[in-house]
């Protein structure tokens, strides 16, 4: 591993670093440094998946999870990824592709077809990925998953591990697929939860299930006459009213860049009148961006009274803490704009 040699990985999730591992198989990005990871940093380990990461293939979640993981690492501003040349849970892409269309050809499960062919169902080794570890002392992490397989190869190579679900994209063309993973290769995702009718509506991510409450997700809104991309842009600039930090907001590429200017800049507002002025700008941007998208309106009053929770163990004063400790302002806020509806 050559610590030295990385260059900038500039992402739509936020800013990276890649780094060389000395191995094209093994790949490591990185928010901030690579050796200031701390005691307990935050880590995907994740296997390649060409046909969703690269070719946008809709049935299965692959891609999903990189994507989500980025996310939750660029939003803690710290953690990694190690990503492994290995398809088809370690299989090979020969052997995926015909365990794929016999899937598709007698409609099985992944499983089902993994077993007609007499392929191990989960051959993926994670030893490049526990050298890379040892190499900086990790002896400690959160590790964003749900294969209890994965969690396991750690833990038996001496490392304690925590682990951090991933919530799914559930779409029509990976339904099945997310299913038989729970139910038969023992992953943990929260399906049920999602599909079902009644129970709390969790988002976090504005391009997951229900990511339209975010106040990230991509929805125009009109105020103050102007137009903002986000309800983040928004939200964001009203800390820097009158300035150019309020324009170079407004401007911003994605609403996760609007966040960040405005931390860069934090020593730049009043923080304490902010404290007592933030629920009422949010409460507005959202109140703009329900009332001026008909869809989206109808949407949230679709929900009825279904609780609404930010679900995240990133935040405790707008989301729920991830365990309902948090306190969850920003779905109470989505609640109150639905009441009025
Ligand atoms: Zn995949």
């Amino acid at each position: 591993m050559q610590q030295n040699n990385y260059c900038l990985l500039p992402t739509k999730n936020g800013d990276f670093r890649m780094y060389d591992t000395g191995n094209e198989m093994v790949r490591l990005i990185c928010y901030g440094d690579i050796l200031k990871q701390g005691n307990n940093p935050l880590l995907r380990i994740h296997s390649s998946c060409i046909a969703s990461e690269v070719f946008g293939a809709k049935d299965c979640d692959c891609a999903d999870q990189l994507n989500e993981s980025m996310k939750m690492i660029a939003t803690e501003r710290s953690g990694f990824i190690i990503h492994l040349h290995q398809e088809g849970r370690g299989q090979g892409l020969s052997n995926k592709i015909i365990a794929i269309s016999k899937m598709q050809v007698e409609n099985i499960d992944t499983v089902e077809s993994f077993e007609k062919l007499g392929l191990e169902h989960d051959n993926r080794s994670y030893h490049e990925a526990i050298k890379l570890l040892s190499s900086y002392g990790i002896t400690k992490l959160r590790l964003i998953s749900n294969n209890p397989r994965k969690r396991k190869a750690l833990e038996n190579a001496g490392i304690k591990v925590e682990t951090v679900n991933t919530n799914p994209n559930i779409r029509p063309e990976n339904k099945d697929y997310l299913y038989s993973k729970n139910l038969k290769l023992d992953h943990s995702l929260p399906l049920d939860t999602i599909m079902n009718e009644t129970s709390a509506i969790h988002f976090y991510h504005s391009d997951q299930v229900w990511g339209e409450l975010s106040n990230f997700s991509p929805h125009p809104i009109f105020l103050k006459n102007i137009i903002w991309q986000t309800v983040e842009h928004y939200y964001q600039a009203q800390k820097f009213r009158g300035s150019n930090l309020e324009n170079k907001i407004h401007s911003a590429d994605s609403p996760m860049q609007a966040k960040e200017i405005a931390h860069l800049n934090r020593e730049k507002y009043n923080s304490e009148k902010w404290q007592e002025i933030k629920e009422g700008i949010m409460l507005e941007g959202l109140r703009a961006k329900f009332t001026q998208h008909p869809k989206l309106k109808k949407k949230l009053i679709d929900t009825n009274k279904r609780h609404i929770s930010e679900h995240t163990n990133n935040d405790y004063y707008w989301g729920d803490g991830g365990d309902d400790s948090g306190q969850n302002r920003l779905g109470e806020l989505i609640m109150l704009v639905r009441e009025k509806l």
